[in-house]
């Protein structure tokens, strides 16, 4: 399978290529030349399979002959034996005809791990094998640090640096970016806001002569590789409801469009997915260019469910260039004017498919409480804010007795307990295997927002 940009102007990579990027480098996303096609019988084969064999069935024909199948059977049982639960992702039902699927299992409790810890053994094993090794920076405003660092930590051919605000991340947050004794963790306190310390990401990478001395590789969500591991659980939970003899839809608490576009490639590939349902909090782009077929740009509104507080969906690209029919002089054109003049209108016919695809809805601060607050009463189960904002959404989806409605839940309540609290009265605990996270000894460099000064960190910790 090879790999081409959304803007058609950098060159065609293979898989393990697109890995080690991450981001094209005429400003493009990368994505698979085409969609490959699992049958009807294929799929129905995946019933009673664990997580990891239908991981590896979905994943192989994007990853062509970058790993033998021994290998790349290796890498999936490393990357998930980290997970608390024996299903990986498993799904919980909430009311007759709506189900949550639960991916906050992994070592940071939130769904990017399901990506991140695979992303880790991908790397190490193509590494060792070209004798290289990578530097690793990253910036987080919370939930991606701390899944990189927890994917990355103790690999011998990779060093990781992840740069968060200082003082603007939650102490949960900050304790498993500290926490980690690993000798290739580097935690570093900025001093600035996310803002910061994604500009510093930024120019490091356009800084040529230091991102080609230390090896420079990006993890953001970006990466074709972290959308890949998540088609998987599209394909799971819809076989455990009746795929593919029945159609299911999925509703999905969205920021950069990574999520819910592994949805829209499980759907390409052959899964029959009726709906897609993108969710927002009050930071409402993606919604609103549902609705109206305009993407245009609003500033960012802090929310309870932080990790969607984005205005720019980066993913969202993606998606693009199919309703463009791939044209990549129309992806251009688009992203130029988001960059320039702030957004684009979809044409009449890119909107129309989108439309075709996908549903929207949008979730208020208050609705956010409400739905933890409701879905407790109900069932017991304790969403996180995110989580509930799908919920929610999904809930206001014409009903439809045939197709079940899977609601994503992408973190443990447990990760933002001061709004969980509010919302319901419950202080969410952490599970057994952290319950001692608060007592852990603590590493971090506390540094300027200096790009001068943090690149002479990073080259002299990996004495590059
Ligand atoms: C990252 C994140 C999201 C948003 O996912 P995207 O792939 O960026 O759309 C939602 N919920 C949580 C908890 C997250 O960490």
């Amino acid at each position: 399978m090879k790999y081409i940009s959304t803007r058609g102007q950098a060159p065609e990579l293979t898989f393990e290529e697109a890995m080690l990027t991450g981001l094209a480098r005429d400003g493009g996303l990368y994505v698979p030349e085409s969609w490959p096609q699992l049958s009807h019988r294929q799929i129905a084969e995946f019933a009673g399979k664990s997580y990891e064999e239908v991981a590896f069935e979905v994943m192989k024909p994007f990853i062509g002959d970058t790993f033998t199948d021994e290998e790349f059977f290796g890498i999936i049982d490393r990357a998930y034996s980290s997970f608390d639960h024996v299903a990986r992702c498993p799904l919980v039902q909430l009311d007759s005809n709506h189900f949550l699927l639960e991916l906050f299992h992994g070592p940071t409790l939130a769904f990017k791990d399901v990506a991140m810890q695979l992303i880790g053994q991908m790397f190490e094993v193509a590494l060792k094998r070209r004798g290289a090794r990578v530097t690793i920076v990253g910036a987080t405003s919370g939930d991606t640090g701390s899944a990189a660092i927890e994917a990355f930590k103790g690999l011998e051919a990779v060093d990781v640096f992840i740069m968060f605000p200082h003082g603007r991340v939650s102490e949960v947050q900050r304790r498993q970016m500290t926490t980690p004794s690993e000798s290739n963790v580097h935690a570093l306190a900025v001093d600035g806001d996310f803002d910061t310390c994604q500009a510093l990401l930024k120019d490091m990478f356009n800084d040529f002569e230091f991102r080609d001395r230390v090896k420079l590789a990006g993890v953001n969500s970006i990466n074709w590789a972290r959308v890949l591991a998540q088609v998987v659980y599209y394909f799971t939970s819809a076989v455990s409801l009746g795929a593919p003899h029945r159609k299911v839809s999925f509703t999905v608490p969205t920021g950069n469009f990574g999520d819910i576009f592994a949805g829209y490639v499980a759907k390409r590939m052959g899964l029959p997915i009726d709906r897609l349902v993108t969710a927002t909090n009050q930071n409402d782009i993606l919604h609103r260019t549902v609705q109206t077929g305009k993407h245009i740009k609003k500033g960012v509104f802090p929310s309870i469910s932080p990790s969607m507080d984005i205005q720019v969906s980066s993913n969202f690209e993606r998606l693009v260039f199919d309703l463009y029919d791939r044209e990549s002089s129309a992806v251009r054109q688009q992203f130029e004017a988001l960059k320039d003049e702030g957004g684009f209108v979809l044409s009449q016919g890119a909107r129309s498919r989108l439309s075709d695809e996908f549903d929207s809805g949008r979730c208020s601060e208050s609705e956010t409480r409400a739905t933890v607050k409701k879905i407790v009463g109900m069932t017991n189960e304790v969403l996180c804010p995110h989580s509930a904002t799908a919920v929610k959404v999904a809930s206001e989806q014409p009903p439809d007795p045939d197709v079940p409605m899977i609601s994503l839940a992408t973190a443990h309540p447990a990760k933002f307990p001061a709004a969980v609290e509010a919302a319901c009265g419950i202080h969410p605990p952490l599970p057994p295997r952290m319950a001692d996270l608060f007592d852990r000894d603590e590493r971090q460099t506390r540094v300027a927002g200096d790009l001068q000064a943090i690149e002479a960190i990073i080259r002299e910790r990996t004495c590059a």
